[in-house]
């Protein structure tokens, strides 16, 4: 319910109810295609969550944590509305710059009040709006302090990162903090004072994770089996999330449940990591600096996307997405180590003995082969203590090393030096079976096509893995005298050059540049710099969309009897018909450049607004085409 959506509602032309629809469906698909599940996927536009959240925060009045409190706020007259913060545009009193908005001025960074704008305008009509009186309902959360603090001390497993950072919020001592505002997209505050008033999204989202779990009750046919997870004190509430989500996981959302005077659980731990940048600079999904998981897992692997991500985990400091290391950790480490590893095991078995998993000789082990089986069996334990204290990365190294000593294990054992048939062979051969047969089992969690990929050519279905508690991998002894699969495919493929270099490529292409203002007064230039450009009237003959990209049009135009090509970034704007015999503006003499694969020779000049509407440059009567523009 965050304004966020509001103006991306407004953006596109429809409501907030279609934007959340729209966008619920592709997390959904994308979660899939990286073989992330959900028990319940979930949303909080829905009528249990209203009811939660009104009844929450009743219990947080009724409890004496709330004060109502009178302030002046924007109001849009023609718009007939309370004007939330970035819903209001003006002057940046630091910088100067015009469109900065209510919370912050994006040219300078700094954070802003509305009132501290100069000239306010509303972002909807751009009329100035008036200060009017309303009232909001703050929490109090100043009052839970003493017992915020025992509760974050007692936390001595967290991470520090976490848990410091929670306290010195604690420190600086807590505000009381706005549960109500004036704006109708949300979740109505259920008094009859509070007309036209809904809940701030830190307030009702986290009790998302409770209705989210009614509703999972539900589906299931047991609608009381919620009350096992969130009244029970031994359930284990943990929240994965970002460091900016910190204060509101820590904080926050634990004072509501304290707010309730109910039985409700704690979270138990909140493993918040730092950030993944992306090749040195931050992610920014509004400049397009940004890998989309679509794009990502419909070229690549979804098991590398995930090994990467979790070998590179940002634990405990930022850390990097580069795409140059992704192609190293597969090629280096999924196909050198665990791909080689598998394939070599199951081509020995079909070539030296026609694809049957052999006997094991007890009796006869040797050292290393009695340091190998003891190494898988220690793997859940390993690795399972690994998780259950947050350190993915650990694990999954483990996992690798694991892979690392499957083939030293056959490089040293000279298993192709061995004769067929005769127990030592045998033995070897079995204990490097089984080597890959436990991996397999293990990568479950981390990488599970693969997993099942790997346990398919030993014979076995998924349906198998699934029946195979944890604990137990390290003791399951692949079946002797079973028939493997005679058909052996790769693991996983190398990446080559080039397909890494057209990511780098496309990811400098597509992000846009800072957004920049230039004012006229800070740097003049002289008439000859002017006259380098080569503007010229050009006719519109024909618009393709280029595919794959929503905002890339190419146009072929006629610039004095001369055919060019441009690609022009209107395509969200304009449509090939809108287009198609119009005179436009053009930069006859830029530099060629390549868009999505595509050559412009040229560029189309439009005029673009503070709301991002975009207007193309034409001509006021018809002027021949190839015309200078002066
Ligand atoms: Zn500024
Ligand atoms: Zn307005």
């Amino acid at each position: 319910h965050g304004v966020p959506i509001t103006i991306r509602a407004m953006q596109e032309k429809t409501t907030p109810e279609e934007i959340i629809k729209k966008y619920h469906e592709m997390i959904k698909e994308s979660f899939k295609k990286l073989y992330i599940e959900f028990d319940n996927f979930s949303g909080t536009h829905r009528e249990i969550h209203f009811k939660l959240s009104q009844e929450f925060f009743l219990n947080v009045v009724k409890n004496g944590y709330t004060i109502v409190k009178e302030q002046e706020q924007f109001y849009c007259e023609t718009d007939k509305m309370f004007l939330p913060d970035r819903y209001i545009n003006g002057k940046c009193p630091k910088c100067g710059y015009e469109y900065a908005k209510g919370d912050q001025c994006e040219k300078c960074g700094t954070t802003l009040d509305p009132t501290d704008l100069i000239e306010p305008k509303c972002a909807i009509c751009g009329n100035t709006p008036i200060l009017k009186k309303t009232k909001h309902w703050y929490f109090t959360l100043n009052k839970f302090e003493e017992n915020l603090k025992k509760y974050l001390e007692s936390k001595s497993d967290w991470k520090p990162n976490v848990r410091d950072f929670a306290l010195s919020w604690i420190k600086e001592g807590l505000k009381d903090r706005p549960i109500s505002r004036d704006l109708n997209w949300g979740i109505p505050i259920p008094l009859e004072e509070a007309e036209g008033k809904v809940m701030y999204v830190w307030f009702e989202a986290p009790i998302g994770y409770i209705s989210s779990t009614i509703e999972w009750a539900e589906k299931i046919g047991k609608p009381d089996e919620w009350k096992k997870y969130w009244l029970d004190p031994n359930t284990k509430l943990i929240h994965f999330i970002g460091k900016d989500n910190i204060p509101f996981h820590a904080i926050i959302w634990p004072a509501t449940l304290m707010a309730q005077h109910g039985n409700w659980i704690l979270p138990h731990n909140i493993p918040a990591n730092e950030f993944m940048n992306l090749e040195g600079e931050k992610i920014s999904t509004s400049r397009n600096w940004a890998i989309w998981v679509d794009d990502i897992a419909n070229e690549f692997n979804p098991d590398a996307i995930r090994y990467y991500l979790c070998v590179n985990m940002p634990e405990t400091k930022d850390a990097n997405f580069y795409w140059k290391e992704f192609q190293e950790k597969v090629n280096e480490e999924l196909a050198n180590a665990f791909g080689n590893l598998v394939s070599r095991v199951l081509k020995f078995l079909n070539s030296k003995n026609n694809g049957i998993i052999p006997s094991l000789d007890n009796n006869n082990l040797s050292t290393l082969d009695k340091n190998i089986l003891k190494n898988l069996e220690e793997i859940p334990q390993t690795i399972g203590e690994l998780l259950e204290k947050f350190e993915f990365r650990q694990a999954i190294r483990y996992l690798r090393e694991i892979a690392f000593l499957g083939n030293k294990y056959i490089d040293e054992t000279k298993i192709w030096t061995l004769k067929p048939n005769t127990p030592e062979f045998n033995t070897k051969l079995y204990i490097s079976t089984q080597i890959i047969f436990t991996l397999g089992l293990a990568m479950y969690p981390f990488m599970p096509a693969s997993s099942k990929k790997i346990l398919k050519m030993l014979g076995y279905e998924e349906e198998f893995i699934q029946s195979i508690k944890w604990e137990d991998i390290g003791k399951i002894n692949i079946k002797e005298g079973k028939k493997i699969s005679e058909n052996i495919d790769p693991l996983f493929t190398k990446i080559p050059d080039e397909a890494i270099e057209k990511q780098i490529k496309k990811l400098k292409e597509s992000a846009t540049k800072e957004h920049v203002e230039i004012d006229a007064t800070d740097e003049t230039i002289d008439i000859e710099y002017f006259k380098k450009l080569d503007l010229r009237v050009a006719k519109v003959k024909e618009v393709y969309k280029i595919p794959k990209s929503k905002k890339l049009l190419k146009l072929i135009i006629d610039v004095g009897g001369i055919d060019k090509q441009i690609i022009a970034g209107i395509g969200e704007i304009y449509s090939p018909e809108d287009l198609i015999g119009k005179n436009i503006i053009i930069v006859n003499n830029l530099k060629p450049a390549k868009l999505m694969g595509e050559t412009s020779y040229g560029m189309l000049l439009a005029a673009k607004d503070s709301k991002g509407n975009l207007s193309i440059l034409t001509t006021d009567t018809n002027i021949e085409s190839g015309s200078k523009v002066s």
